[in-house]
């Protein structure tokens, strides 16, 4: 749960040193009081129906199709294919989950090979069912509601420091406060610092390979994307960029996509997917697929042709 931002003392040197700026919000709107919601202990679907009311844009509901979302007490893998769980359900306002979350799903599934499932509360993370999945992908964020509990955290942990795949999308480098969840940075390589400037103004911006011999990013051309440049990752894990992109407010170069060894287990991070249309960007959706494949210990492929 965000509350406070963290201790300004001594910060080690972020991945590309992003400029020291007086902190910004990314909300314009003021925080509501954690009283808000009802004493924010009756769980994610309701933390997360609360917030999504408060979402800019109506959600169709024709974005939702019930087949693809689980309840937690399900969690059943499909019965073949790269088992990938999006777990989502709770963010800032300002990210419409409900539609991101199926507009990811189908990006993912332009490669035959992974089978992708949503679920919509993150304390799912706490199932024992976890064990089941190859992968999992973060795409929330504690936005004024409590993270998920030391139940969810533990198996997490456990999940992927045994050498399962871990990715995670936009605003989940903010899925977890420092406070409640401190192995979340290590976790993560890199999480959102509330004291650095958070973003370019949504635009377009170019996305630059930063290292063409990598599974992942091998021989992937650079692409445009309209989207948010995130300026805002602190961390002190040792990861490798392997896409980037160049501020227009500070024309600093900023880590866009890396990756991380997390025990056995792999770790993807990518910032970009503000909104559904972020999503629909080839180059941004053949980066997810192919990253999210590397998580599961299969060898990315290339599944678009590239511009
Ligand atoms: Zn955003």
């Amino acid at each position: 749960m965000k509350t406070m931002p963290p201790s300004p003392s001594a910060r080690p040197a972020p991945l590309e040193a992003p400029a020291r700026e007086p902190a910004q919000s990314i909300s314009p709107r003021p925080r509501r009081p954690r009283a808000a919601l009802g004493g924010a202990v009756a769980g994610g679907v309701l933390a997360a129906a609360l917030v999504a009311s408060q979402a800019a844009e109506p959600i169709p509901t024709a974005a939702r199709p019930a087949a693809m979302r689980l309840r937690p007490a399900e969690l059943e893998p499909p019965a073949e294919g790269i088992k990938v769980l999006v777990v989502t359900g709770i963010d800032y306002p300002g990210h419409p989950w409900q539609q991101t979350a199926p507009a990811l799903k189908g990006v993912l599934e332009k490669d035959p090979r992974l089978k992708v499932r949503i679920v919509e509360d993150p304390e799912a993370l706490a199932s024992p069912k976890l064990a089941l999945w190859d992968t999992v992908v973060l795409h929330f964020m504690d936005w004024e509601v409590p993270g998920p509990g030391p139940a969810a955290r533990d198996n997490l942990k456990r999940f992927v420091s045994g050498g399962k795949g871990l990715a995670l999308t936009h605003f989940a480098c903010g899925a977890w406060d420092n406070n409640e969840w401190p192995e979340f940075r290590t976790l993560a390589g890199r999480v959102w610092d509330p004291k650095r400037r958070a973003h370019d103004p949504h635009g377009t911006f170019r996305v630059d390979i930063a290292d063409r011999a990598h599974p992942i990013t091998r021989d992937l051309e650079p692409f445009e994307t309209l989207d948010e440049l995130y300026t805002c990752l602190a961390g002190e894990a040792p990861v490798h960029v392997v896409a980037k992109a160049t501020s227009k407010v500070d024309r600093r170069d900023y880590p866009i996509a890396f990756v991380l060894r997390y025990g056995q287990g792999r770790v993807f991070h990518c910032v970009l997917g503000h909104d559904a249309r972020a999503y629909a960007a080839p180059g941004a959706g053949e980066l997810f697929r192919r990253g999210i494949a590397w998580t599961a210990g299969v060898p990315p492929k290339p599944t678009a042709a590239q511009p």
